[in-house]
């Protein structure tokens, strides 16, 4: 993996967890749409992304503390850390 080495919570992901469900499970509960989909490498949640009109990935970051989430769009594989602002191919 291409880590950015300015961020530890990037480093530390051994497996990237992938998507479950192709939807974002919170804008399924209100009816809303999103844009791109993300997955959080903490607790597994796929969200919406920042495009989107909740931005339920950021908000669940936000809220919870987890740190690191990566694409869940087909042909895509990055991750992403809020706090340090790091991507990270792999
Ligand atoms: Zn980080
Ligand atoms: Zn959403
Ligand atoms: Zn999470």
């Amino acid at each position: 993996m291409m880590a950015d080495l300015s961020c530890s919570h990037l480093e530390m992901i051994t497996t990237v967890k992938h998507a479950k469900r192709r939807e974002c499970e919170e804008c399924v509960k209100i009816g809303a749409l999103w844009v791109h989909l993300r997955t959080c490498q903490e607790c597994g949640k796929t969200l919406c992304c920042d495009s989107s009109p909740n931005r339920h990935a950021s908000r669940h970051a936000g809220a919870s503390g987890h740190p690191v989430i990566a694409s869940a769009e087909p042909g895509e594989s990055w991750l992403y850390c809020y706090p340090d602002d790091a991507f990270a191919e792999y």
